[in-house]
């Protein structure tokens, strides 16, 4: 059986393409920058903003997994910026969409990253629960957007599954390889307050979610992707500074500093979200990184 990625060129496709092949599917990729296939992998190319794919790429797929999108945290939230983030994940659905349509194709499933941006930041101690309502900021409404998107793949009749992510921890790439270097170098810092709580997942915890979601025909509509705990930004901090075998006096960096650099994106980080892991859990799923020491301990090490 064969799953297509889109963007599974990125930090989360990269690992769990090795996932889906230790688990004998064939997997595919989507990307827009043409690449050599290799005996494992298929590569096909697209430019969703020409409206182009090869249409190989759908045509033998028996899954996809939606992951493409334009980085979120990298750049200023600009006008400009805002609309390519949106575009970058909805556009590709609907040229997706269309050639289901055009082909009379069907899938086992369409499987599509979402954040768990949907429910907003806010700092009140409220788990929100895939039940919650989306909030109206940026990232509430562009999760919105996204899913409503791929809904319509859900309306051709396949089974869609949409895995609303919370930040990921992994060796290879996303907010730790961001933020490691500091720590390493000995300039371990909190951000704002530090009692927003920050809401993570282990890369491989994912990929199994999104494995499960493959596999387990019962799995359908919003999934919470993400571990419920007590990790505030400043756990966070202190336990990645231990790790690195310092335990120190924790600078922190003002909001108010944070707001004029970061801008709008401030919010999400400023008032980080607590959130619940009782849906995928009730499915059977169990996380296997279940505690931010042995999670980060083994990014780390
Ligand atoms: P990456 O940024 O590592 O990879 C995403 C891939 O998307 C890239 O490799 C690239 O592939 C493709 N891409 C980038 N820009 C565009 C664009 N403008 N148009 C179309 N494709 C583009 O992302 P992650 O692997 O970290 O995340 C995958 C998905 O999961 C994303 O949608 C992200 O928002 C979501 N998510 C991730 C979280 C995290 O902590 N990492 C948290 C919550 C959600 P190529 O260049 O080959 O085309």
């Amino acid at each position: 059986q064969n799953v297509l990625i889109t963007g599974g060129t990125g930090f989360i496709g990269k690992y769990l393409t090795q996932v889906l092949l230790a688990n004998n599917f064939t997997v595919s990729i989507l990307s827009r920058t043409p690449r050599k296939s290799s005996g494992l992998i298929t590569y096909y190319q697209w430019n969703p903003e020409r409206d182009y794919i090869e249409e190989d790429a759908i045509l033998n797929a028996d899954y996809i997994i939606h992951l493409a999108g334009e980085g979120i945290v990298e750049k200023r939230w600009t006008a400009k910026r805002k609309k390519s983030i949106l575009e970058s994940r909805t556009k590709p659905i609907t040229l997706i969409h269309s050639l289901l349509k055009k082909h009379n194709k069907s899938l086992n499933a369409f499987i599509s990253a979402s954040g768990i941006g949907i429910y907003g930041a806010n700092t009140s101690e409220q788990i929100c629960t895939e039940d919650t309502p989306a909030a109206n900021d940026f990232l509430g409404l562009t999760c919105q957007e996204w899913e409503k998107t791929a809904d319509t793949i859900g309306a051709l009749g396949i089974r869609t599954v949409k895995i609303r992510t919370g930040i990921v921890f992994g060796r290879a790439g996303g907010f730790l390889k961001k933020i490691t270097p500091g720590f390493k170098a000995g300039f371990g810092t909190i951000l704002g307050s530090g009692s927003q709580y920050l809401p993570w997942i282990h890369i491989e915890d994912l990929s199994q979610i999104y494995l499960k979601s493959i596999l387990d025909t019962k799995i359908e509509g919003p999934y919470n992707a993400v571990l419920t705990d007590d990790t505030t930004q400043l756990k966070f901090s202190k336990t990645l500074a231990n790790l690195y075998g310092y335990s120190i006096w924790l600078p922190k960096i003002p909001q108010s500093l944070l707001k004029i650099v970061l801008g709008e994106m401030s919010d999400a980080i400023l008032k980080g979200q607590r959130v619940s892991s009782e849906k995928i859990q009730h499915t059977g799923f169990e996380f296997q990184f279940a505690t931010l020491e042995t999670a980060l301990y083994d990014c780390l090490k």
